[in-house]
């Protein structure tokens, strides 16, 4: 049986999200299709608003409100500006933060280093992290424990130990 197109079209955009199998994308289909119109159109406002009025903060490239100059962190005079906490995605400063015993900033690299995928130190915040190592003393390097979280995390001790900068893992 073929499948009207669109639902061939949406079957695929959604099979596209991290996570989300060709299987799971035909559930999730036939969900939304079930589901009361008013219901579908306020998924998609929700999908296009986070779009268009998210971007990433100048300083630490964690997520911040478009209208706003900088992330909530960074915006937060309380937050110890000497420690910096360094993670592969905006999802892990949300885990950090549900924690609640972390009270410095944060810096976002959105990725790790990855020969294998071309992934090298331009593809990633450093330079910005370079940028801002003035008035900073130690740096928390909480890349994830796979080989090239790891490596990431070796790169980052070395070239911030050659800066003077003190690091910690976790
Ligand atoms: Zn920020």
């Amino acid at each position: 049986m073929r499948f009207p197109a669109p639902l061939v079209t949406l079957i695929r955009e959604l099979g596209r999200l991290p996570g989300i199998g060709p299987k799971s994308a035909q559930r999730l289909a036939f969900h939304l299709f079930n589901r009361p119109t008013a219901d579908v159109e306020a998924l998609a406002q929700a999908l296009l608003d986070a779009k268009h009025g998210l971007d990433r903060c100048p300083v630490c490239f964690h997520v911040k409100s478009k209208d706003a100059p900088l992330c909530a962190v960074c915006e937060d005079p309380r937050r110890d500006a000497a420690l910096v906490c360094v993670v592969e995605q905006p999802a892990d400063v949300l885990a950090i933060e549900r924690s609640g015993a972390y009270q410095g900033r944060y810096h976002v690299l959105h990725g790790v280093l990855s020969p294998m995928h071309g992934v090298g130190p331009d593809e990633l915040t450093l330079d910005a992290l370079w940028a801002r190592l003035d008035g900073i003393e130690e740096v928390v390097l909480a890349t994830s424990t796979t080989v090239e979280g790891e490596a990431t995390a070796m790169y980052l001790a070395r070239t911030l130990h050659e800066r003077g900068v003190r690091t910690s893992r976790i």
